[in-house]
């Protein structure tokens, strides 16, 4: 276990970590032209969050169809990893880091070269069957799984909520939607990284949206060293070791 000095700089905290586990949000890609939930033009001030439950968009083709246009604004801007994700792909090609857990749904840790990256919201890359009527929040498909790229197409060719081509089912992106069960799989290997890491990172996480929220919680109970860094304060610096307020870019590149 590392055991940072009560004055230790981000760049002390790294060098000490042995095995370092990255917690990131979506503060790690803004650099990369997608922008974060809640900041100032963030997806929040553009689509109405109470539309975006599991429960809604099984009610709804409009519901389904207000996801679909988000998601292709998403990719519209086609983004690439920027020098936070690289800095950060760095460390565990370097053996300092146990991997990656993300909150972010753009696949950009592993474009950069992340190896080990649990997405514990999904991915907006894929997506698949959740069944016709699934209920209390939970996929119920037949297992269909396709790129994104396969629902724009349908969409293009003039069907605006294209349904599962094996069952019939709904298709929906493979994210995690407000009001849908969490992957128990995906919550699994982030508990597996947490029990071999000696020391977290947080980056670019307003830190405000659980489970990830409670994870700083868990490792400052566990002992381990904290670092966060962030644009602006969030509800868990006072736990942190390191805190520090800046572009994840610029600090960690
Ligand atoms: P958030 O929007 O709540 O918070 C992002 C935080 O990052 C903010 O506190 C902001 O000040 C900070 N920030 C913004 N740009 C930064 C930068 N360049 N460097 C450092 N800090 C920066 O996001 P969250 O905490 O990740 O949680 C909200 C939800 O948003 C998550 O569930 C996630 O699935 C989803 N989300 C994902 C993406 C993505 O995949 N890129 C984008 C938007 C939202």
């Amino acid at each position: 276990m590392v055991d940072p000095p009560a004055d230790a700089t981000l760049a002390d905290f790294l060098r000490r970590a042995e095995r370092l586990l990255v917690l990131t949000g979506a503060g790690i890609s803004t650099e990369s032209g997608i922008p974060d939930f809640r900041s100032p033009g963030g997806v929040w001030t553009r689509y109405d969050p109470r539309q975006m439950t599991f429960d809604r968009y099984v009610e709804s083709a409009e519901v389904r169809a207000m996801s679909w246009a988000m998601r292709r604004e998403f990719f519209a801007a086609g983004a690439r990893p920027n020098r936070g994700h690289l800095a950060i792909a760095a460390m565990e090609a370097e053996g300092r880091s146990v991997g990656v857990i993300t909150q972010n749904i753009d696949g950009l840790h592993q474009e950069a070269g992340s190896q080990t990256v649990v997405e514990i919201h999904g991915t907006a890359r894929t997506v698949g069957c959740i069944g016709r009527r699934p209920r209390w929040g939970t996929p119920d498909g037949c297992g269909f799984s396709a790129d994104t790229t396969w629902a724009f197409q349908r969409i293009d060719e003039g069907d605006p909520d294209p349904a599962c081509p094996t069952c019939g089912g709904l298709v929906k992106s493979a994210t995690i939607s407000f009001g849908q069960a969490m992957d128990t799989t995906s919550m699994d290997a982030a508990a597996e990284l947490m029990a071999r890491a000696d020391a977290m990172l947080v980056v670019g996480s307003s830190l405000q949206v659980h489970p990830v929220a409670g994870m700083p919680v868990d490792a400052v109970d566990r002992g381990l060293p904290l670092a966060i860094v962030n644009r602006e304060p969030t509800p868990l610096d006072h736990l942190a070791d390191v805190v520090v307020h800046g572009s994840a870019g610029d600090v960690l590149g």
